[in-house]
C-alpha cells in the first residue's frame, strides 16, 4: 500500500486524517506546523507528539517522498538539487541566492511535454505531473539546505515555477501546493511572492485572471511572429500569438493599477534577436495595449541544443529598441550555467560542482 503523503495535505485534510486515527484536531495543528513551519521531515523530531502517535504515523504515513540524488553548487552560489520521486522520476529545484531576496525555482512536472527547441528539459518528454506534496517538498528541502532546518528565511523568499515542466498543464496540483504554502501556520509564502511561468496555455491564463489571491504571471514568448514561434515553441500552433495576446489583455485587465505581468524572451543569436524583430515585438505588445514588461534571457547553451546566446551588445541594443517604443525591458543575468541550473538547462544531468550530502536529506542540517 502506498503510504499517505502528508506534505501534500492542507491543514483541513490533515485534521480529517488525524481525526480518523481518533486524535483531536490540535494534533493535526502540531503535525502541520512541525512539517510546514518547523520544516521537520521526520516524526522522530516531533517530540511534542506522544510516542505512540509518532509510531502510528510512521507506520501509515510519510512526510517527504523525494530523495536527494545529487546537489550541485555553482561558482556563483546557485544550488541545483536533483531528486528522485518514489517511482524514480527526476525532479530538479534551483536555489538562487540574490542580494535582496533569495529565489527558489521549482519544477511542476518531471520532464515536460512541450517541445520548445531551445530548452533542454523538452528532450526528456513528459514523465509525469508532480503531486502537490512533491511541489511543496522541493521548497522545504531548499529552505532547509540554504538556511538550516526550520531557520527563518532572512528576507523572505521568492518562488518561481520556472523549473522543469509546464505549470499550467498541472494546474490543480500547482494551485493546491500554492494554497498549502500560503497557510500562515506553515511556510506562509503568500501568492504575491510566487511567479508562475507559462509557455502560453491560453485557457489557464484566462482562468488565472478570475482568481483573486493568485501568483504573478510570466509568459514565455521567444518570437514576435507566428511563423517563428511555431518553429521555436510548437504550442503556438495550438494557441497562436493573437489568441495568446488577447488572453494576456484579459489578464492585464484583472491586475491592480500598478501591477504588471512579464513576458520572457530567450535571446537566440541570429534567430530572434535582430533590430527588426525587436520592433515587431514592441509592436505586438503595443497593438494589444499591454503594459507588460519584457525579461530578456540570453540563451543558456547546452549540448545538443542548436543555438548560441546573443552577444551582450545585441541584447542591449534589442532592449533599447523596445524601450524606444515604450516597452519596459530588463536583462536577466544567467545564474548557475556551470552546473546546468540556468533557465532551460534542467534535464537531470550530472555536472561538475557536486557537493554530496553525507546524511539523508530529511535529517541534514547545514552549518
Ligand atoms: N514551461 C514554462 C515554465 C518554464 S520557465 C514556460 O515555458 O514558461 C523556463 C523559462 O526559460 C521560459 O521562459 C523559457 O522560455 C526559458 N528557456 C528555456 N530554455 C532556455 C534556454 N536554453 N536559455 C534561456 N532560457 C530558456
Amino acid at each position: 500500500m502506498e503510504l499517505m503523503h502528508l506534505i501534500g495535505l492542507t491543514q483541513t485534510e490533515l485534521t480529517e486524517l488525524v481525526g480518523s486515527f481518533g486524535e483531536p484536531a490540535y494534533r493535526a495543528r502540531q503535525i502541520f506546523s512541525g512539517m510546514q513551519a518547523r520544516r521537520l521531515m521526520s516524526f522522530a523530531e516531533m517530540t511534542d507528539l506522544p510516542k505512540e502517535l509518532r509510531g502510528k504515523l510512521s507506520d501509515e504515513t510519510v512526510i517527504p517522498t523525494l530523495t536527494l540524488e545529487s546537489r550541485y553548487v555553482s561558482t556563483d552560489g546557485t544550488r541545483r538539487y536533483l531528486f528522485k520521486t518514489r517511482d524514480k522520476y527526476p525532479v530538479e529545484t534551483v536555489f538562487i541566492p540574490e542580494e535582496h531576496r533569495d529565489t527558489i525555482c521549482f519544477s511542476s512536472q518531471s520532464g515536460c511535454p512541450l517541445q520548445c527547441t531551445f530548452c533542454l528539459t523538452a528532450q526528456l518528454g513528459l514523465l509525469r505531473n508532480l503531486t502537490p506534496g512533491e511541489i511543496v517538498e522541493q521548497i522545504i528541502f531548499a529552505l532547509n539546505d540554504a538556511y538550516g532546518v526550520g531557520v527563518a528565511t532572512p528576507r523572505g523568499t521568492n518562488l518561481v515555477a520556472m523549473g522543469a515542466g509546464e505549470p499550467f498543464l498541472n494546474f490543480e496540483n500547482l494551485m493546491k501546493a500554492i494554497r498549502i504554502m500560503n497557510d500562515p501556520a506553515g511556510l506562509h509564502i503568500v501568492p504575491n511572492r510566487i511567479t508562475v511561468s507559462t509557455a502560453g496555455i491560453v485557457p489557464r491564463i484566462r482562468e488565472l485572471a478570475t482568481i483573486p489571491n493568485r501568483p504573478h504571471l510570466a509568459v514565455s514568448l521567444a518570437a514576435p511572429t507566428d511563423e517563428l514561434r511555431d518553429e521555436l515553441m510548437p504550442i503556438n500552433k495550438k494557441w497562436p500569438i493573437d489568441e495568446l495576446m488577447s488572453a494576456c489583455r484579459e489578464f492585464e485587465k484583472s491586475l491592480k493599477p500598478n501591477d504588471r505581468f512579464t513576458f520572457e524572451y530567450v535571446m537566440l543569436r541570429g534567430v530572434n534577436d535582430s533590430d527588426e524583430q525587436a520592433r515587431q515585438l514592441a509592436n505586438v505588445i503595443n497593438r494589444y495595449r499591454l503594459r507588460a514588461k519584457v525579461n530578456l534571457i540570453p540563451h543558456n547553451p547546452a549540448e545538443p541544443l542548436p543555438y548560441e546566446p546573443s552577444s551582450m551588445t545585441r541584447v542591449e541594443t534589442f532592449k533599447r529598441i523596445l524601450e524606444s517604443k515604450g516597452v519596459h525591458a530588463f536583462i536577466r543575468r544567467p545564474r548557475g550555467r556551470d552546473i546546468l541550473a540556468a533557465c532551460g538547462q534542467l534535464a537531470a544531468r550530472s555536472t561538475a560542482g557536486e557537493v554530496p550530502a553525507s546524511i539523508p536529506t530529511s535529517q541534514r542540517r547545514i552549518a
